[in-house]
């Protein structure tokens, strides 16, 4: 039977960020993983950092634009009619906090969270020798039509008491920054202070190794064989018993198998994403993540290619695989940027872990002595994975945390 500190379960990027900033700060790790370092969600996102996020995606106000998804003609959401009745809670919990005056108060809540989105990785991939993965080159939304520009109205106004940069551009403008891009469009939002990675699998993975190298240990096991043994949190692993005084629980989608067995029932969905990579025509090129947005899709310059993630589906986590979303998007796609044809042999799909108010919990699980959540980090996982782990390992060594968790403590669902 082996001892450390604390244990960390499930090394996506938000356990391992959390993992290495507990080594950091001098405590003995173990980060138990059933599978590989960053291979789950963590590997297939669109590489965004959003330190620049305002507003979380909100449930669709509009009439139209539910009737499409309704009928299964919008690109920007997909659903399984067998999985509505389950998600129904979360789904109505989900509009609820979707209301306008509720979006802002997200903003304002998440706020000092999300500042420290860029600047905590960047101290991360310092250490960690992995500043080649990062550009700093923000990123740029196009908005094919005026209505939906002008509905910005509101997240413009917030950016500027924020003191959020952004340049709202014309087509040409946004060709200037993206020469690749076809005039399919009317207006840009270009967002500075964003940032992205060219490769979110081998970030994690650098995490994970300068993890090591401070002496933190990597092991297999399954999370699912967590139980109480005296004043200690054990978990079976290819190595035998672990024992642990604190353990965080980082599983991403899968946390809700694990709580459930402990009594604790968060509202924790999936909003399943999609991606493939595709070539380039010709010399085209991309230098930052663009999003369509009334088309619903990112189109991201990737190590491996030009990487397009979808928006979200509603199913079941581990329900089979269904992306027809490709099908209403790909047209689209291809008028806005020239792609070749796609270097994937199948369809890459993740379950970004999402709470019905947007935000993740992070902090203590209630009722459970040395029990940690770090999980829920929906569409910024990436983006928050550093910024998570100097705040719940500053909490776990009893330091004050950099910004106030209350935003984030599970206890807000009752
Ligand atoms: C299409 C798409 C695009 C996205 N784009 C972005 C983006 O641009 N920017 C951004 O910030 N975020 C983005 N996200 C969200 C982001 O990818 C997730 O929020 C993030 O990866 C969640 O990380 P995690 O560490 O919580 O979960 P995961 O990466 O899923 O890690 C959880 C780990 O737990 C392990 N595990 C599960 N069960 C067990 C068990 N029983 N025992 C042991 N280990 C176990 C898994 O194997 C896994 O390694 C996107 C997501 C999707 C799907």
């Amino acid at each position: 039977m082996a001892r450390t500190d604390v244990m960390v379960l499930g090394a996506g990027i938000v356990g391992t960020s959390v993992a290495l900033h507990l080594a950091k700060r001098g405590l003995s790790v173990a980060l138990v993983e059933r599978a590989s370092v960053g291979e789950q969600t963590s590997y297939g996102n669109a590489g965004i950092i959003e330190g620049n996020t305002i507003f979380p995606p909100a449930f669709p106000s509009d009439v139209g634009a539910l009737a499409r998804i309704a009928l299964k003609r919008a690109s920007e959401a997909n659903y399984h009619l067998s999985f509505l009745p389950r998600v129904m809670p979360w789904l109505l919990a989900f509009r609820e906090a979707s209301r306008p005056e509720r979006l802002v108060e997200t903003a304002r809540l998440i706020r000092p969270l999300f500042s420290r989105a860029v600047a905590e990785h960047e101290a991360l991939m310092a250490e960690a020798g992995a500043t080649r993965y990062l550009r700093k080159t923000g990123w740029l939304k196009v908005y094919r039509g005026d209505k939906s520009f002008g509905a910005l109205a509101p997240e413009f106004d917030l950016a500027g008491k924020f003191g959020l940069p952004l340049q709202a551009l014309d087509t040409a403008g946004a060709q200037a920054l993206e020469p690749s891009l076809n005039p399919v469009f009317a207006h840009a939002v270009f967002w500075p202070e964003a940032a992205s990675v060219s490769n979110p699998l081998a970030v994690t993975r650098a995490y994970a190794a300068r993890f090591t190298a401070l002496g933190g240990v990597l092991l297999s096991g399954d999370a699912l064989s967590l139980h109480r043994t005296g004043n200690y949190w054990r978990v079976e692993t290819g190595e035998g018993a672990l024992d642990s005084a604190q353990c965080v629980v980082a599983l991403g989608p899968w946390a809700p198998d694990l709580l459930n067995r402990l009594g604790m029932n968060l509202p924790l969905a999936v909003k399943r994403g999609y991606h493939r990579h595709f070539g380039a025509e010709g010399n085209a090129s991309l230098a930052r993540p663009v999003l369509d947005a009334e088309v619903g899709y990112l189109i991201t310059p990737m190590e491996q290619g030009i990487r397009i993630t979808t928006g979200a589906e509603f199913a079941a986590r581990d329900a089979p695989p269904t992306p027809e979303q490709f099908s209403r998007i790909m047209p689209r796609a291809r008028e806005l940027f020239p792609l070749g044809e796609t270097t994937d042999a199948k369809t890459w799909l993740g379950s970004r872990p999402c709470f019905p108010d947007s935000r993740p919990v992070i902090g203590r699980a209630p009722g459970h002595a040395g029990l940690w959540l770090a999980i829920g980090h929906a569409h910024w996982g990436l983006t928050l994975g550093p910024a998570t782990g100097r705040m719940i390992s500053e909490m776990i060594v009893g330091e004050k945390p950099f910004c106030d968790p209350t935003p984030y403590r599970a206890e807000r669902f009752g």
